[in-house]
């Protein structure tokens, strides 16, 4: 074998070797994107390389062509899978669909299939002529036109490929330059191999160099992709991420024209992606001249805008970005439209939040878990006098004032810390010393995590209601120790009047019947008017004596049988009197029906009948006055006063048995009273175990109902 024979096999099988172990290298990697068309570029170098070896070392003529045609093989499809590793890698997988590619798989397809069947045809090899001197070497072939057919579209490939790399190379700065300047020199090794083959005489004719070429294109293909693999994703995933970003993205070019937009845009301008290309951008932004004007390189400007018209009243955060192109020159522009509108309306919530805190009249603290103060509002401030870079950053013990004690806030701590609600009043102390009672509401803020990050306290300061509530506390008190003193003081008083009285009234008596002798007309008027001014005296005296025992909770009823007969004695002198005086016809009846003797307090039944028995005398010019015992129904009796009076109007119905009451129409001074006498009868009624009724016509009288359990004497129910 000649020794350049064997160089050239040596060469040869050096490239087999180069791509079984670029192969092994790149195996781990054959997921990625762009690494299958690689292996494939590789396989059929790999594979050419070796049947090479083949057709070179076969002695005899058969075998050669044999392995001629199976380099066929891989031949045509080389520079295929370096386009389709160009296509990936560059970022345009998109385009690569089905169909392109099997009609990018016609040419090698029909290459393959006219050098399998060439003997028919020639159309690939025009002639074969085994090597001459020895029977080692290549077939000496001379090519038919398929051949240039094929090879023309094989360079127009691996043209294409290389303009891509010529893109990234011219676009891109660092280590994306780098890489694609390794792989544009790989490209170009067949074609470097190529201007050798046609313009420089090679010293070993027949033999091509190819193969190697194309193992050093091999090199750097896989140099470029592995070495750089991790950055490699970029240019790939570039236009996926452009498309995932949630951000609307528009490149437009230097005259405003935009040249592309991410899909974020269609839900942004509602409208598609391909309709938005080509326009030019000031439809979209209007302002777009006077935002350019001053824009420089690279450098971001943020705005921000909302669409005009937009129903749904976006707001976005616009950023504008001018692209860098040759020296100083802006070659384009990157828009970049964020939704902001709920930010924008989450923080003018916020402040408004804020605002209305700062705003309120309670003081608000807050603090972090730990009880350190974060912010206070301004009320704070004029609570405890503290200002709030004062107490940022401290904690609210500042305002211990010793009242409280340490177990107070235990439970303060114990409370807040299980995330619950603490509500109390205390004494604090102000930055000038003084004290204040405040009322506090500590919430703390609950994580849905369940930690607890903030506490929020409110202030109010309750000094004043406090005072107000001390001061009512002592006024009642008074209220209560003077009404006391008054009742014990109207009891003695009145016990004091009554013995007099009693002494008055007997020396009356005593003259009205002549005792001391026989007196005038005159003298009997006049003894008979002190008996009935006594008498009059003496009832409102009871009735002081009655409320005061009533008040002060003191009256016992005595429980007796007594006969309402004699009860109406009792009386009859002092009312036949103011009777006889104003012309009145007074009725007196007594129920049949009613038992002769009753249980009951006498004593305070005659004050509820001359009470009675004088309100309708009193309120009486003319008729008469009708004074009734009887039988109600077996259970109860009544004793009843009706008059022909001045009536009492609706309206006064219901205070006139409140003490001291007289009602709107009767002038004190024309009837005389204290207005004691029905209080005290409703009160003594209640007291019974009865009820008062009320029946009135204004202008027509008044009757009076008290309403009593009938309780008969043992002998009289036996
Ligand atoms: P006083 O008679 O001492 O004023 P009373 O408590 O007995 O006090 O009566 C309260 C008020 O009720 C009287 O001032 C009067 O206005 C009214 N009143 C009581 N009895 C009658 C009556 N028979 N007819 C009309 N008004 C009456």
């Amino acid at each position: 074998m000649p020794a350049y024979t064997a160089l050239f096999i040596v060469f040869m099988t050096v490239s087999t070797l180069t791509g079984i172990f670029l192969l092994i290298r790149l195996w781990r990697a054959r997921q990625e994107a762009g690494a299958a068309s690689l292996i494939w570029a590789i396989l059929c170098m790999a594979f050419w390389s070796l049947t090479y070896i083949f057709e070179i070392i076969s002695p005899n003529v058969g075998w050669k062509i044999f392995w001629l045609k199976t380099e066929y093989l891989a031949i045509p499809f080389i520079s295929l899978a370096i386009f389709l590793f160009g296509v990936v890698f560059s970022g345009r997988r998109k385009w690569l669909s089905g169909s392109r590619l099997a009609w990018l798989l016609v040419i090698p397809t029909v290459t393959f299939l006219l050098a399998a069947t060439n003997e028919y045809h020639q159309l690939i090899w025009s002639q074969i002529v085994p090597p001459v001197n020895s029977a080692f070497g290549p077939l000496l072939v001379g090519h038919g036109p398929w051949f240039f057919v094929f090879t023309g579209y094989s360079y127009l490939l691996l043209l294409v490929t290389a303009l891509f790399f010529i893109q990234i190379f011219v676009r891109r700065q660092g280590i994306y330059r780098v890489q694609a300047g390794i792989i544009l020199a790989g490209i170009a090794m067949p074609w470097l191999g190529n201007v050798f083959y046609l313009f420089v005489k090679s010293p070993l004719p027949g033999y091509d160099w190819t193969p190697l070429a194309f193992a050093l294109t091999m090199i750097a293909l896989e140099i470029g992709f592995t070495r750089y693999r991790l950055v490699d994703v970029l240019p790939i995933a570039q236009s996926v991420i452009f498309d995932a970003m949630l951000d609307a993205a528009i490149v437009v070019n230097k005259t405003g024209q935009i040249v592309d937009a991410n899909l974020a845009c269609e839900r942004v301008f509602d409208l598609q992606v391909a309709d938005l290309i080509g326009k030019d951008v000031s439809l979209l932004f209007p302002e777009w001249q006077a935002w350019i004007q001053d824009t420089h390189p690279r450098v971001e400007t943020i705005r921000e805008f909302s669409l005009p018209g937009d129903p749904e009243q976006r707001i976005f955060n616009l950023k504008l970005v001018a692209i860098a192109g040759r020296g100083k020159s802006i070659s384009g522009y990157l828009l970049i439209l964020s939704d902001v509108t709920r930010n924008v309306k989450a923080l003018s919530q916020m402040r408004l939040l804020v605002a209305a805190l700062e705003a309120t009249q309670n003081a608000v603290v807050i603090t972090d878990s730990s009880g350190m103060v974060q912010w206070v509002n301004p009320a704070f401030t004029l609570l405890t006098g503290y200002e709030r870079s004062e107490i940022i950053g401290r904690t609210p013990r500042l305002l211990k004032s010793g009242h409280q004690s340490a177990g107070f806030y235990k439970k303060l701590w114990d409370t807040i810390l299980k995330g619950e609600v603490w509500r109390g009043e205390l004494i604090n102390r102000r930055k000038d010393g003084s004290e204040y009672s405040e009322e506090m509401t500590i919430t703390p803020l609950v994580q849905p995590d369940g930690t607890i990050t903030n506490f929020i306290a409110l202030k109010q300061d309750i000094t004043e209601r406090k005072q107000t509530e001390e001061q009512l506390k002592l006024a009642h008190k008074q209220a209560v120790e003077a009404n006391r003193l008054k009742t014990q003081l109207l009891a003695s008083v009145s016990h004091d009047l009554r013995t007099p009285l009693g002494t008055i009234m007997g020396y009356a008596e005593m003259l009205l019947v002549e005792a001391f002798g026989p007196q005038n007309e005159a003298q009997k008027t006049a003894t008979a008017e002190i008996l009935n001014s006594a008498n009059s005296l003496l009832t409102f005296v009871n009735n002081l004596i009655g409320q005061a025992q009533i008040e002060t909770g003191k009256i016992m009823l005595n429980n007796q049988p007594f006969e309402p007969s004699v009860l109406v004695d009792s009386i009859r002198s002092v009312v036949n009197y103011h009777a006889a005086k104003k012309n009145l016809n007074l009725k007196i009846e007594i129920d049949p029906q009613l038992p002769q003797v009753l249980i009951g307090d006498s004593y305070w039944l005659r004050q509820i009948l001359l009470n009675l028995v004088n309100n309708a005398i009193k309120f009486t010019q003319t008729g008469s006055v009708h004074i009734r015992f009887y039988k109600s129904n077996d259970t109860t009796w009544a004793l009843q006063v009706s008059d022909t009076g001045i009536g009492i109007p609706e309206k006064d119905r219901e205070n006139i048995f409140d003490a001291f009451y007289q009602h709107s129409d009767v002038s004190e001074k024309k009837y005389g009273g204290s207005g004691l006498g029905l209080s005290i009868v409703k009160q003594l009624t209640i007291l019974m175990g009865g009820k008062i009724e009320l029946e009135s016509q204004v202008g027509q009288g008044s009757t009076f109902t008290v309403l009593l359990p009938l309780v008969v004497a043992p002998e009289e129910a036996g």
